[in-house]
């Protein structure tokens, strides 16, 4: 792969950067990343920035298992890797933790007191609140912690199921409080667009609610709806004659369990306030059809068409 200076990828596409020369010209070249987590969300971030031609970027890959090393080695997705999580981070400028969510916190408090000053953390899991407020009280002075999350992914995980594109065209949320230093998120911000994500900054309370609207929440509907195919005498043939309508709807419902475990455990407010507004919806239709009343049902699938076809245009 050609290797092309941060001048030069500056110059070429300019817009895929934010207009802060000085961070991107000074610190995104040369600098030490660390994964820490090298399952989907991990794996699929070594590929992009591997491919991302910046020079100088050098890739510390921090996995459970030993084989994994060799294996996101080969993959191109690190250049070296250790399964220490202390060793693999104590000279990074910034650490991804890309581990399942119940991991985070912990792998924070372990790395934090031995990272160098300046450094900054990331993660990547699916619910902010708790990490960020948690996060942010563990970290040390003079480290900076900023709760990511990037809105792509799929129902394969692990490292297998790694893409250099995985974050191509995608969201990457960024969350800010008071406590947030700008020089971290707008470095974070400029690595993120190298992926070819685009940086979305909130609170994390406002990115709670709303992926518990269009993550979390579709997760526990998906499921439910599989489920209560899974409970009727007549499942079996459901099952045979079941086609693209069904399985688009509940296509979600073959992610990982744990990781939906973790997100209804660490998203539990938000994702019960979602159930709730949708039990209403599901209710309002429900009498809509036992009262047969064509015109109000019309009006019903019409708004749902209308809001569904706006998002995904
Ligand atoms: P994944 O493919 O299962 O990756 C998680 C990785 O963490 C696995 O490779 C696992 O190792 C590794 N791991 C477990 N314990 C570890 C430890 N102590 N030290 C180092 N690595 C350890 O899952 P994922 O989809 O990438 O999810 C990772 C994070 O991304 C989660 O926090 C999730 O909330 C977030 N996320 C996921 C998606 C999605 O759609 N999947 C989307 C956005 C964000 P093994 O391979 O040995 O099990």
């Amino acid at each position: 792969m050609e290797r092309i200076s941060p001048c030069r990828l500056f110059e070429q596409n300019p817009g895929r950067f934010q207009l802060n020369r000085r961070v991107i010209l000074g610190k995104i070249a040369d600098m030490r990343i660390t994964i820490i987590g090298l399952g989907l969300i991990g794996g699929s971030l070594g590929l992009a920035l591997k491919r991302s031609g910046i020079t100088d970027l050098k890739i510390i890959g921090v996995p459970r298992r030993e084989e994994t090393i060799q294996q996101a080695i080969n993959i191109g997705a690190i250049d070296e890797g250790t399964t220490d999580h202390i060793k693999g981070s104590a000279d990074a400028d910034i650490v991804f933790i890309c581990t399942p969510i119940n991991l985070i916190l912990p792998v924070i408090s372990e790395i934090g007191p031995t990272l160098k000053k300046g450094a900054i953390v990331t993660d990547v899991g699916s619910s902010k609140y708790e990490i960020v407020s948690q996060a942010e009280k563990a970290t040390p002075k003079g480290i900076y912690f900023v709760g990511g999350h990037p809105m792509a992914g799929k129902e394969t995980v692990k490292l297998e199921a790694a893409e250099a594109d995985l974050f191509k065209d995608k969201k990457w949320i960024l969350t800010k409080t008071s406590k947030t230093s700008i020089r971290a998120i707008e470095q974070l911000e400029n690595l993120v667009r190298t992926t070819g994500a685009t940086p979305q900054i909130m609170d994390p309370k406002t990115h709670d609610l709303a992926v518990a609207a269009i993550s979390h929440m579709p997760l526990a509907v998906a499921a439910a709806l599989v489920n209560t195919i899974a409970d009727e005498p007549e499942k079996e043939l459901m099952g045979r004659i079941a086609s693209s309508g069904f399985r688009d709807t509940t296509r979600i419902a073959s992610g990982d369990p744990i990781l939906g475990v973790d997100m209804f455990k660490t998203n539990q407010k938000a994702v019960l306030k979602m159930i709730k507004a949708f039990k209403q919806s599901l209710s309002r239709l429900e009498g809509l059809i036992k009262n047969g009343d064509g015109e109000a049902m019309n009006e019903e699938l019409e708004k749902a068409k209308n809001f569904r076809d706006a998002i995904f245009r």
